[in-house]
């Protein structure tokens, strides 16, 4: 208890560090990541450089080398899903430039194999888990919707026919065959505590497995857009979202918590003089609503009296699960190749920026 005291004292946001591992065929490398020390402390090297430039030290919360398990990554991730149980709302983003291991970590590398499971499902299984735990005192009903948000539009991957209702999981199974793609309204529910896109599908889930069947279609969905040029998932936002309600048996009081899991687009640079039509605007965007994030957790951090939540979809989103009483946990990720060298240093100032 004492421990969480001092983590609540020290501010919502948390960073953490990951250092993906060279691909198969790239293990000759040389990495740009020179140590990692014990406090979180990281040091980045550019060997083809000299002087100043060519090192720098970052220290976040934690960072974690490129032999780092699933498992031990959730393993510093768990108090904080065990609190949306206690009714906290809390946030989890996943930051780096494309190819730098975000979906690895949120989602994993694939669906089949539980040893490799990212933080989505551990995150979930763990709710489900110690909801059972508690069930003498507490009923605990969880829901999960999933949304993109691509060029600033809101997008349901789950698809939905536009009205606001729950639907079980037979029925987002039945409509993924009719794939109509509305662009979704933002709306403050307060009653919905952290639930602002209240026209996305809000499914019912009771085991892993639903879960794991709702990812399925949202993954297909979300290639739905793409061309074969235009690998769309790196160039949306796309965001879990889990809203958990629970009535005290003896009181018969509401708790509800709920909790975003997002993974963001590619935070790389676009060469202004390469892209022009569809990809300059995508970049745009990009760069408009990260920085917006930035500014949100950099303002939150500062305790600055204006938050500009609106700058952004992405701000807006996430609104009342950012700052007051929510917790927030950004993974940045590093890709160690030479050739990241310079996206690396970009991501790091990012965030140095926010924490
Ligand atoms: P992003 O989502 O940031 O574009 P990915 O998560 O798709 O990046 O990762 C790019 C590639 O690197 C994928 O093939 C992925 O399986 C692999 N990868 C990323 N992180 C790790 C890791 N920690 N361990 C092993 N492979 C990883
Ligand atoms: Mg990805």
């Amino acid at each position: 208890l004492l421990y969480n005291q001092v983590q609540d004292l020290k501010g919502a946001i948390r960073v953490y560090c990951r250092v993906r591992p060279f691909l198969p065929g790239q293990s000759n490398g040389q990495s740009t990541v020179d140590y990692i020390g014990e406090n979180g402390d990281m040091m980045i090297v550019n060997p083809l450089k000299h002087g100043r430039d060519s090192r720098r030290v970052f220290s976040f919360n934690k960072v974690f080398g490129t032999t780092v398990t699933q498992e031990q990554i959730y393993a510093d991730t768990q108090p904080l899903i065990r609190s949306v149980l206690d009714g906290y709302n809390v946030c989890i983003f996943a930051y780096g430039q494309t190819g730098s291991g975000k979906t690895y970590t949120m989602s994993g590398p694939d669906l089949t194999t539980e040893d490799t499971w990212g933080v989505n499902y551990r995150a979930l299984g763990d709710l489900f888990h110690i909801s059972k735990e508690r069930s003498d005192s507490i009923k605990y009903e969880v829901f999960v919707q999933m949304i993109e948000i691509y060029n600033e539009q809101v997008r349901d991957l789950l698809v939905t026919d536009g009205s606001n209702r729950r639907y079980p999981l037979s029925s987002v199974l039945s409509y993924v065959s009719s794939l109509t793609r509305y662009t979704l309204d933002i709306r403050n529910n307060s009653q919905m505590n952290g639930i602002n896109v209240p026209d996305a599908f809000l499914v019912p889930v009771t085991c892993t497995q639903d879960v794991l069947d709702l990812m399925r279609i949202g993954q297909k969905n979300r290639a739905v857009g793409a061309t074969a040029l235009n690998e769309r998932s790196s160039r949306s936002h796309s965001v879990l979202t889990v809203h958990v309600r629970g009535r005290e048996l003896v009181s018969n009081s509401i708790l509800r918590g709920c909790l975003h899991l997002v993974d963001l687009a590619g935070s790389e640079r676009v060469d202004k003089s390469e892209a022009v039509g569809e990809r300059l605007k995508e970049a745009q965007h990009i760069n408009r609503s990260l920085s917006a994030l930035g500014d949100v957790i950099s303002a939150l951090a500062q305790k600055s009296p204006h938050i500009p939540y609106r700058n952004s979809k992405l701000t807006q989103v996430l609104q009342d699960s950012l700052g007051g009483h929510a917790k927030t946990l950004m993974f940045v990720h590093i890709n160690p190749e030479l050739n990241a060298f310079g996206e690396t240093i970009s991501t790091l100032k990012f965030a140095e920026r926010v924490s």
